[in-house]
């Protein structure tokens, strides 16, 4: 038997042992079911970050446990070089779910978004007929699209890439929500517009509507990829199945990640038509674990819960629900609140305390949240969180607000 350590201990070795590249609350979480978690003390929360919407099913989904189960007792890592029934079931099934051809899967969400500069970069060369070398790539200002050299080279917050260079060309940032600058930006050696639907980590930002649409448009007149991130968006999260649903809009390109690996693995994927994706050829890209059959299983059965369980409606109704309730509250410290489906964001009035001081005293009441930059709370508990456990929340809520 292991010794039984206490949060004390733990977060005195935390501090010796582990980079310090997190701030954490000091609580130490031991379990997880549905949509609540558990501490070292036997305090529970209602988890309303679902790991940035990694956790779309909750803690503990049976569905996913027991494919997970299954399929650690068949096989659980082959190399890329032999073919397996669970990656190319994967790769068939999940196209389908996005209305595509072809799937390159991967694991992080940073190594989809990587992928699909390459796969956008190569296009560019063999397609479109960019002078070898000078792609360019659009993205936009408070974007997140990872943690690696290259994505990082985009971000227009300081300290992801301040001291990390140097960093990688071929990268032009415009406004987010600006369609115009979109235009001006484009030049004949564009490869590719990277954008996120609605921004996560920049702050819950919801583009102007129709943005997507025009930003679509002008893509397709210029011979422009369109790749959307929709690793934090999609698979249900905004109350469509991809939060470009929302406008109609079908980019080139997906990229997935979180949900796609049911909360317990890292699956993540780039999704493209084989025009696109067509450009790889054998030896051009890889990864060992990616497309592993354990991912892909899980996989797998993640996208079933998800169209099975109508969880994009679910989280649809439960959003409504849940920003109805939160507009109902009355603070001067609180501004508005914005997002779609189950991605809230409360932004806070100028003047009142840090998001973070609120999210410490939210915690302190039983509910997991975190930040997003410093002025918004951000909400995003599992799709299948009931009206009960809003309404749980709600009152908690309401408390440190009043
Ligand atoms: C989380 C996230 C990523 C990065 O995913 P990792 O799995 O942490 O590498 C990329 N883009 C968006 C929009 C994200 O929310």
């Amino acid at each position: 038997m292991e010794k039984h350590y206490s949060q004390e201990e733990l977060l005195s070795l935390k501090d010796m042992c582990l980079a310090h590249n997190y701030s954490s609350f000091p609580v130490t979480i031991v379990k997880g079911e549905g949509c609540w978690v558990q501490d070292i003390n036997g305090k529970r929360y209602l988890d309303m970050l679902s790991c940035y919407s990694a956790l779309n099913f909750g803690h503990k989904y049976l569905r996913v446990e027991l494919a997970l189960r299954e399929q650690l007792q068949e096989l659980s890592t082959v190399p890329g070089c032999f073919i397996t029934k669970e990656k190319v079931l994967f790769a068939k099934e999940l196209a389908e779910f996005c209305g595509m051809e072809m799937v390159l899967p991967m694991n992080t969400g940073a190594e989809a978004v990587e992928t699909a500069l390459k796969m956008a970069r190569k296009w560019a060369y063999v397609k479109k007929g960019v002078p070898v070398g000078e792609a360019e790539i659009i993205v936009c200002s408070d974007n997140f699209h990872g943690r690696t050299i290259s994505v990082i080279s985009f971000s227009t917050e300081m300290q992801y890439k301040k001291l990390f260079g140097p960093h990688t060309p071929g990268f032009k940032i415009v406004p987010f929500g600006d369609v115009f600058a979109l235009c001006d930006a484009i030049t004949p050696n564009t490869a590719a517009f990277l954008v996120e639907p609605i921004q996560g980590e920049g702050g819950i930002n919801v583009p102007p509507d129709g943005y997507l649409n025009a930003c679509l448009k002008v893509c397709r007149a210029n011979n422009v990829l369109f790749m959307a991130d929709e690793i934090q968006t999609g698979l249900g999260r905004t109350g469509f199945d991809f939060a470009c649903d929302y406008e109609g809009v079908k980019p080139d390109v997906y990229i997935l990640g979180k949900a796609l690996g049911g909360g317990v693995l890292p699956v993540s994927a780039v999704v493209s038509s084989r025009e696109i994706m067509g450009v790889f050829e054998p030896g051009d890209h890889g990864s060992t674990f990616g497309g592993n059959p354990l991912a892909c299983h899980v996989g797998r059965e993640a996208l079933r819960v998800l169209r099975e369980g109508n969880l994009s409606m679910k989280a649809y109704s439960a959003g409504v629900y849940f920003s109805n309730r939160l507009r109902n509250i009355r603070s001067s410290n609180l501004a508005r609140i914005r997002g779609r489906g189950l991605l809230i964001g409360l932004e806070l009035a100028p003047g009142s305390p840090t998001a973070h001081s609120y999210c410490e005293k939210l915690i302190e009441e039983g509910i997991l949240c975190k930040e997003a930059r410093t002025d918004v709370i951000r909400l995003s508990p599992p799709l299948i969180i009931t009206n009960e456990e809003i309404d749980w929340a709600m009152e908690r809520i309401e408390r440190v607000f009043s």
